[in-house]
């Protein structure tokens, strides 16, 4: 039997005809479906502007620029996202500072980012940790207090939504309660470019900034004639970067976009699944039990028992790999990659809920491709190797919830 990956892009031939149809066309790289793919993904989201770029991270460098981050400044974030989130506010000269995790939602917990913030603080960065929203109403509150920038990464939570205090339905990327908004279309995230990213924003300055920062800071040439004495030339503002995307990765956008519910339900459907058909094994889940979410299933992370088991993480992992089962960890926390630790001199203890979460993290496979089959292939697989391994003193614990087929 074939492995299940832990995530998968779906590409149909529609979306290589479209690919097929932008390369024979006029222009290959920036062409008309750029501007159509951000006007597109702005509109699903609710915000006014967007800049797409080559890839996620390179979205997240141009918002730390047009966020002003620079030497010296300080930007808090989570310790439980992809590298890529913290490294974008190096790229700028400025400071990561990590604040500890919510233990049930998994992401940034407000009242630890107050606890870092001081007076060198100059953004936040929350990451909507698998496509769970963060607190957005209380982060952005704290912005206000503080006169802090807020970024989201939001490259987890396309689709995903939250309501106010007032009932009021909040749509991520909408930036109602941010500055910016990022996305990326890796392969393994909701709808693939290939690769590619995206900045969504209210501030019609940032989207400015963003588009000069995506084309090595040129701007725009002046328009009317014999405006200037060197009609050729174009103008450098800013240190800027070629961070573009092309014409043929937006068509393949386009096409993914059109199908991005369809991919949503299928990705809560085999979360519901998993849920339901693993409910006795002890596990632990992340969920949010605020009302109005739309958990957006980047990833579907669940916590080992480990107090009643007799196999450790590193067991459990292999024994479901060798069974084809593609699971994954997600994430050693950023201040404990070997450059974090040497750079700053972090150290084990220091974020103790994001570090007890990740000594039981696991990641099971999940990407809207999935058949049938593979889910219930996923479910018996866990069953069976946790069940194996359960130890002989350990407190039994409740029925399945549901029906289960054994
Ligand atoms: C995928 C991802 C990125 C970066 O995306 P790329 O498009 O691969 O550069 C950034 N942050 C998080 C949390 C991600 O998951």
């Amino acid at each position: 039997m074939d492995a299940i990956p832990y995530g998968y892009h779906w590409v149909e031939d529609a979306d290589a005809e479209a690919v097929a149809h932008a390369l024979r066309s006029r222009w290959i790289t920036q062409g008309p479906l750029i501007r159509e793919f951000e006007e597109r993904v702005a509109a699903r989201c609710g915000a006014p502007y967007a800049v797409a770029f080559s890839s996620g991270t390179g979205a997240l460098h141009a918002a730390c620029f047009a966020a002003g981050i620079g030497a010296g400044d300080e930007v808090i974030t989570t310790p439980m996202t992809f590298i890529a989130s913290a490294n974008a506010v190096l790229y700028q000269g400025g400071r990561p500072v990590f604040a500890d995790i919510d233990p049930q939602t998994l992401n940034v917990d407000p009242a630890q980012i107050l606890e870092q913030i001081t007076p060198r603080t100059k953004a936040l960065l929350p990451v909507h940790f698998a496509g769970l929203p963060c607190r957005m109403g209380e982060i952005a509150h704290l912005a206000r207090r503080h006169g802090l920038i807020v970024i989201e990464d939001a490259s987890h939570a396309l689709g995903a939504e939250w309501a106010t205090t007032t009932g009021q339905a909040e749509k991520i990327g909408s930036c109602s309660h941010s500055d910016m908004a990022v996305f990326s279309f890796h392969p393994v995230k909701h709808i693939t470019t290939g690769e590619g990213g995206m900045v969504l924003t209210r501030r019609e300055d940032l989207r400015d900034r963003l588009r000069r920062f995506r084309h090595h800071g040129i701007t725009q040439r002046p328009s009317a004639e014999g405006e200037s004495d060197e009609p050729w030339c174009f103008q450098m503002e800013d240190l800027g970067y070629n961070y573009r995307i092309t014409d043929f990765q937006c068509a393949l956008g386009l096409r993914q976009l059109d199908r991005l519910e369809f991919f949503l339900s299928r990705r809560a459907e085999i979360a519901r699944r998993y849920r339901q058909g693993l409910a006795d094994l002890g596990l632990g889940w992340q969920e949010d039990l605020e009302p109005g979410i739309r958990h957006a299933w980047h990833l579907c992370v669940v916590q080992l028992p480990l107090d009643q088991l007799a196999k450790n993480r590193k067991e459990i992992y292999r024994s479901l790999r060798a069974k084809g089962i593609g699971v994954n960890v997600h994430y050693l926390p950023v201040p404990h990659q070997p450059f974090y630790q040497r750079r700053f001199g972090y150290h084990p203890g220091q974020f103790p809920v994001a570090e007890r979460y990740y000594e039981r993290a696991l990641t099971l496979p999940l990407f809207p491709r999935m058949v049938h089959g593979e889910v219930e292939r996923v479910i018996a697989s866990v069953r069976k190797v946790l069940q194996e391994s359960r130890r002989a003193d350990a407190v039994p614990r409740s029925q399945p919830q549901g029906a289960m087929q054994e």
